[in-house]
Formats: C-alpha cells, structure tokens, sequence
C-alpha cells in the first residue's frame, strides 16, 4: 500500500459511496459526509444500466438478497402516445436508490469508511501551504484532508463555495419521481414524451415501478399545482394518462427537484475530484446517470490510489474522466433534442421505428462498457 492518506468524500450518493468504500479497502482512512439521513428517496429514475455489473459483483457490491427486476427492452412513445419497442443491447436492472444507496452506505461502513450523516459541509478550502483541505460542516466541526471527493451531485451549495461557473445559470427543468404499482411488463423501461419533457417508467423491487419525468419549471408555474400540470400535459400522451388513471401510488407525495443542470462542467476544480453529476450530468433519457457516477467513483478511488503527487493524481482522474464520460456528455445533450416536443418526438419516434440499427448506435454512444 502506498502512504496512508486521510479522504473527505463529500456527499454518499453512489459515487461518493464507491470512492469511499474503495479507499477505505485500500488502507486509507475515509469519512464521508452526507448531509441527508439513510435511507431517503431521492429523485431518479432507477434504471442502472448493467455496464455496472461485474464491478459490483467483484466488489461485492451488488445487492443479490434484493429481487432486482432484468430490464431487456426500450419503449418509446410520442407526445401523442404512438410507441415503438427496441431490444437494449446491454439493459440493466431496476432498483430504488431508497434500497441501493443504504445498502452502499452499509457496505461502506463494512470497509472501514466513517460515514457521518447530517453532516452539511457548508466549507471546503484547500490550504496550498500545507498542502491539505480545510473542511468545515454547519454543525461548525472541521475536518482535515489530503485528498477531497466532490461526490455532491448535480447542484450544492459547495457550488457556490467554490464559485463554479454554471451555478450562475437557472435550468428550465424540473424533476418529479412517484413509486408506483402498476400493470406493467416488468421487462421493459419506457420513455414516454409529453409536451415540454419526457417520462420514464420502469420495475423496480417490490413489483413496485419507477415513474419518474422531466419536466418544465414554466409549466409548473403556469399551472400552479404538479396535478394540474399533470392533467393538462402529461396526460395529453394517452400512455401516460392511463398510468397515471390505473395505478397506485405508494409515496405521500412525489419527490420534486428543480435547477437541473446539463452544463458541463470540470472533472477536477481547486483540488477536489469531482465524481458523478458534480463534474457533469448526463441527460436523464440516457438512463446512465447512476452507471457514470460509479464508474467515476472507481476512476477518483484509483487516481488516488496510484500513489502520485497532487498533479498527477488529478491529471490521471481528468485524463480518464474525459475518456470515459466526455463524449457520453455531449451525446447526451443532443439527443436530449429529440424528446420533450411533438415535433422532435415525432421525428425519434420514425428513428426508432424506421431505422432500430441507428437508434442502437445513438443508444450506444451515450453508454460504456462494463468495467
Ligand atoms: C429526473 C431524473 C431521472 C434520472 N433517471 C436516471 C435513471 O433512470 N438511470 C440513471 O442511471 N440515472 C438517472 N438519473 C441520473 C442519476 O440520478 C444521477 O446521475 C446519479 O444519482 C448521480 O449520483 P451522484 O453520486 O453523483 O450524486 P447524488 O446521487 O445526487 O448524491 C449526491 C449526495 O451528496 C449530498 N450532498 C450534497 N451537497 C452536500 C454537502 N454540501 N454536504 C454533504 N452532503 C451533500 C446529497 O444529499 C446527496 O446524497 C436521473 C436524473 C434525473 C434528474
């Protein structure tokens, strides 16, 4: 083992909590900061494709007491409800991040991290003369580091803190997730376009769905209530309309998140390795958010690993970042143009129907190769 170096991971969403449970394997002594107690709903869509699997078998990882339903094939429908099939090359599996981020952050714990929850890190400085992070939680505790993971996801304050220039920008996006029991082929995640955004419906454990869209902020404001604005635009695609009719749902109430960002942004700022969404997420129609966000915990834990001085441990996290997730990003945001309009969905829909072999190759470029 190389030196024993002290990490800060901040934020136990799965790229902090796979960067953390790997360091801490490696013999180096971790606490991880999550503002939030487990387990908690989080908005997602709880698709994970299965370029993650053997990692997570290798690592133990993988949740093999939970009955993960196997997702084989893609459905698309048009904001007027006319819908195609496509077989996914790779699928993936459902799982709520309810049930998969507690069953990590236990995992983490197994590994040695200290996972400290309700710890709001509301300060992060690097100290150059010292060459070690300051961290500074709302409780007023301060912690020392050598090497910090911005683990925090796609918006945080420790944005601001660290004056990151996409924070300035308002996104015109919402996010609102339900669970719910549905009717459904468990085999299959759909995307579903409505005017103004897109939703996703796929199983999770618990013959429980995932449903789970994108919308817009406007919208919302317009019509006052997430209902109305339901009534009037989601259920204007005849699909969605009979989810939303036929099922139950199980949450009190749905999880909604605003200020979705798909700017990029860099993978390594003032020190931190950013990982996940904190160095850029990936749009939500590309079902790859969660896969990226633990390959790039892999990619912060081994950059670390490698026993370099700071410059090379953050030359060889940016290098493999970029390689990994740079282009997925890109790809990501264009085809992002193809949903959310009737128009563009018209347009996806005839791809997928017409020509299955480039939408497999679309599919395919905003998604790895397992690890
Ligand atoms: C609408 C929508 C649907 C999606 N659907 C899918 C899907 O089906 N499949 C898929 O693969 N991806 C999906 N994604 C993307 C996926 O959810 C994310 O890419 C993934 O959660 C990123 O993980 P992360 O570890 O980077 O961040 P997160 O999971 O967001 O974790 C960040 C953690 O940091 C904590 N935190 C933040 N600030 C602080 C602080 N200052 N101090 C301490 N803790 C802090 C937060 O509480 C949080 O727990 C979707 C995203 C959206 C918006």
């Amino acid at each position: 083992m190389q030196k024993r170096r002290r990490i800060g991971v901040i934020g136990g969403g799965l790229s902090g909590l796979v960067s953390a449970s790997l360091l801490a394997k490696s013999g180096h002594e971790v606490s991880l900061f999550e503002k939030k107690q487990y387990p908690f709903h989080r908005v997602c869509g709880e698709y994970i494709s299965n370029e993650v699997i053997h990692f997570l078998n290798r690592e133990g990882f993988y949740p093999h007491q939970i009955d993960t339903p196997k997702i084989e094939n893609f459905e698309f429908s048009d904001t007027l409800g006319k819908r195609t099939q496509l077989k996914l090359d790779l699928g993936g599996f459902g799982i709520s991040r309810f049930v998969l981020d507690h069953w990590l952050m236990e995992k983490a714990r197994e590994c040695g991290v200290e996972v400290l929850e309700g710890a709001h890190v509301t300060e992060v400085n690097f100290n150059a003369k010292e060459d070690q992070f300051e961290l500074e939680l709302a409780s007023g505790a301060r912690y020392q580091a050598d090497f910090v993971i911005g683990a925090h996801g796609k918006r945080s304050k420790i944005d601001k803190v660290l004056n990151r220039a996409f924070i300035q920008k308002r996104s015109p996006y919402i996010g609102v997730k339900y669970h719910i029991r549905a009717n459904l082929d468990p085999k299959v995640v759909a995307l579903h376009n409505f005017e103004g955004g897109y939703c996703g419906v796929n199983a999770i454990e618990d013959q429980k769905f995932n449903l789970c869209y994108l919308g817009s902020r406007e919208q919302l404001r317009y019509f006052g209530t997430i209902e109305k604005m339901e009534e009037k635009i989601l259920w204007k695609n005849p699909l969605l309309k009979s989810i939303f009719t036929k099922s139950e749902f199980l949450l009190d109430r749905p999880e909604v998140i605003n200020e979705i960002n798909f700017e990029s942004k860099n993978p390594v700022e003032n020190h931190l390795l950013m990982a996940g969404d904190s160095a850029g997420l990936i749009t939500p129609l590309c079902g790859n958010g969660m896969a990226m966000a633990i390959h790039a915990g892999k990619l912060a834990a081994q950059a670390i690993q490698s026993g370099g001085s700071r410059t090379e441990v953050e030359q060889i996290y940016q290098t493999n970042w970029n390689m990994q997730f740079r282009q997925r990003l890109m790809v990501g945001r264009w085809a992002q143009k193809l949903f959310g309009s009737s128009f563009s969905s018209r347009f996806a829909f005839h791809l997928l129907d017409k020509s299955p072999f480039l939408a497999q190759k679309i599919i395919k470029n905003t998604h790895g190769t397992p690890f």
